[in-house]
Parts: C-alpha cells; sequence; structure tokens
C-alpha cells in the first residue's frame, strides 16, 4: 500500500515488523559486517519507515532505526566515549530532492545561509576518528552507536596513510573514512575462498571486519587505508571553511581526497554529480555518493543538527547499479 494511502491501524500494524527487520539488517551490515541484502533493499525500507513516521508523528519511538546513529558496540574491543557525537547523514536520491534540501536549509535557518558547498565523494568505507594530544596520535576509534565507538587505536597505528606524528603539536580531533582500496578487497576475498574462508560482500564490510580486529597484526595485513573529511572543532586549526579545512588536514599529512571542488548553484553541483557518476567506475576505491557541505564552518554550527543527522550536510546516493539483477524481493510486512 502507498504510504499517502495507509490508515493509522495499518501504519500501527506494519511499522513494528518493519523496524524489526530493518534493526536486523542493521545488526548484520554495523555489526557482523556481512550484510544479507543489497543497500538499496535496506535505504528503501528506511525511506518508507520516514515515510510513515512523517505521515503518523505520533508513531515515532526512541529507539526507532530513524532516531539512532546506526550500529552497537557488542564487540570486545574497549569502549571509547566520543565527546562530540558521530552522527549518520541524511541522503536524498535525485538532484531535485538535493535542491529542495538546500533551499529548506535556508527556510528553517535563523542564519543566512550562504550557497556555497563544498562537494566531496561519499568514501564508501566506515568512519574513523583520531584523536591527537601534542601533535602524536593518542586514539583511533570508530563510530559506534555515535556516542560511544570501540577503540582502534593499535589497528589504526598500522594504516601507512595515518600519520603518528603532525608536524605541529596540536591537540585536535580528526574524522574521515577508513576504507579499502578496490584491488585490496579482491585480493582479499580471493585469498579467503582459497582458504576456504567466508568471503566479505563488499569493500566497505571488508574494511569495516578489518579495522575492528581484537588483534592489529591482522590489520596490518589487510591494506587499509583512509581519507580524512572533518575537523569538528575546526577554530583549533585556524580555518574557516571546509574546503580550508581540507587543505589544511593535507598540510599536516593526512591523506584528503583531491575531488572536493567549492560550488554555488544548481548547474555546478549537476555537472559535478555527472562527472563522478561516469568516473567512478574508475576509481580504485568504492564511492557510493557525493556528500554536499555548508562551506562556511561557523555556518554548520549555527545550522546544528538533528538527533541523528547534521543539518549543513547531505549525502546524495547514487543509484543502485544492480537493481534489476536482484533475484529476492524482501516482505517485511506482516
Ligand atoms: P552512511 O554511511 O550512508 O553515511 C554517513 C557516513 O558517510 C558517515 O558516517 C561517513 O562515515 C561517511 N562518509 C563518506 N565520505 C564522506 C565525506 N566525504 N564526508 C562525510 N562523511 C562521509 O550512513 P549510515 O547511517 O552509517 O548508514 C547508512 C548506509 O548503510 C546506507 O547506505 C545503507 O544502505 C547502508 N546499510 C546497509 C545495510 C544492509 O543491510 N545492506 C544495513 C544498514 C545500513
Amino acid at each position: 500500500t502507498p504510504v499517502e494511502e495507509l490508515t493509522l491501524a495499518q501504519a500501527q500494524q506494519e511499522i513494528g515488523p518493519l523496524r524489526a527487520q530493518i534493526s536486523q539488517w542493521g545488526r548484520e551490515y554495523y555489526e557482523q559486517d556481512n550484510p544479507t541484502v543489497e543497500d538499496y533493499v535496506y535505504d528503501r525500507a528506511y525511506q518508507r519507515l520516514v515515510q510513515i513516521e512523517t505521515k503518523f508523528p505520533e508513531l515515532v519511538t526512541p529507539d526507532s532505526p530513524t532516531q539512532r546513529v546506526g550500529g552497537e558496540t557488542e564487540s570486545q574491543l574497549t569502549k571509547v566515549r566520543h565527546e562530540i557525537p558521530m552522527l549518520s547523514m541524511g541522503d536524498v536520491f535525485s538532484l531535485d530532492e538535493l535542491m529542495d534540501f538546500n533551499s529548506r536549509q535556508q527556510d528553517n535557518a535563523d542564519v543566512e545561509v550562504t550557497p556555497e558547498y563544498n562537494l566531496e565523494l561519499k568514501i564508501d568505507g566506515l568512519s574513523l576518528s583520531l584523536v591527537y594530544e601534542n601533535g602524536k596520535l593518542v586514539q583511533g576509534s570508530t563510530r559506534g552507536n555515535g556516542n560511544i565507538g570501540e577503540d582502534v587505536t593499535a589497528n589504526v597505528m598500522t594504516i601507512k596513510s595515518v600519520p603518528h606524528e603532525l608536524p605541529e603539536p596540536l591537540s585536535v580531533e580528526f574524522r574521515g573514512e577508513c576504507y579499502m582500496p578496490k584491488k585490496s578487497f579482491a585480493k582479499l576475498n580471493a585469498a579467503r575462498e582459497a582458504a576456504g574462508q567466508p568471503t566479505f560482500a563488499n569493500p566497505r564490510n571488508a574494511a569495516a571486519g578489518s579495522l575492528r580486529q581484537l588483534d592489529p597484526k591482522v590489520t596490518a595485513h589487510r591494506d587499509l587505508d583512509t581519507f580524512m573529511y572533518y575537523v569538528p572543532e575546526y577554530q583549533k586549526i585556524g580555518v574557516s571553511t571546509q574546503a580550508e579545512a581540507l587543505d589544511k588536514m593535507r598540510e599536516l599529512g593526512f591523506k584528503v581526497n583531491p575531488n572536493n571542488r567549492v560550488v554555488h548553484n544548481r548547474q555546478e553541483i549537476e555537472d559535478y554529480i555527472d562527472e563522478y557518476t561516469a568516473q567512478r567506475d574508475q576509481l580504485t576505491y568504492g564511492i557510493d555518493g557525493i556528500v554536499e557541505k555548508v562551506n562556511d564552518l561557523d555556518t554548520q554550527i549555527a545550522l546544528g543538527n538533528t538527533v541523528k543527522v547534521p543539518r549543513w550536510e547531505i549525502a546524495y546516493k547514487f543509484p543502485p547499479e544492480e537493481e534489476a539483477t536482484v533475484v529476492r524481493d524482501i516482505e517485511w510486512t506482516v
């Protein structure tokens, strides 16, 4: 039944099993690094839940997947509290939706939002937090449920692109994406298959499974890489825009993706999306979309966030590549 036609009683009946199904897929994906359905199947179910909750706000519960950052931390890794929560990100699936997001952003803001955005590739890996004290790397952690992540410091120390020491004595947290290059993923899976071990579903899950190891020696052999893209306390590094933050991180020795672009209008956004939709397969790492961020960092702070996502950034997700070939469809209604 289309959501517009649902009665409250029907919605009530559907929402429980729908949430349970989404949570189950979430556990498989975030906890076990072993998804059982394609992302677009998850996204479609999630979108339907959002639509039902938008139509019937009285049905929203605090434990709904729409109100929580995906991923618990049930592994044996030591837990880490994120003083500044590591959030998820909203998403849109078309340019029109993206432009709507931008106009609503201005409508809802108390501040003047200059339409200047930094566009970046959405790297298909898992979020990583790196904390430096006096220029020395002291902690690496995963996002977990956003407030509590997992301590992966020893594992992170084995990743070549992560500097152990910065050229300046900074005490700052840097965030970015840990990912596995496509070639390394193919090699790893081939080796696992030859050894009779279970293979990883995709590079994102391989990266997560490799970073969240109890033994850093295993991680060291997994060829993980990073692209850093966020400095929550940007004042500490003396920058005022997202594009400057990326440059500064590069200067400090982090690996930063070179393909960001500052844009101001629909045409420029469309061009960027078209370029990277076309180039996507040639990249040596996986991307699942484009991220648009308000470039001015003070404006980001003024826009703030919801319980789950920042209001100053949004992901444009590429259309699924293999939808036509999928054999099984998922039924979650009772
Ligand atoms: P997300 O992974 O889609 O987006 C948020 C994340 O994007 C951030 O946490 C960050 O790690 C990452 N990111 C990559 N490049 C970035 C950049 N340049 N700037 C900022 N952030 C960047 O959100 P999510 O809530 O973690 O997960 C939802 C995604 O996971 C969906 O794509 C969904 O399909 C997938 N998922 C799939 C299943 C499944 O069963 N297949 C289950 C759960 C979730």
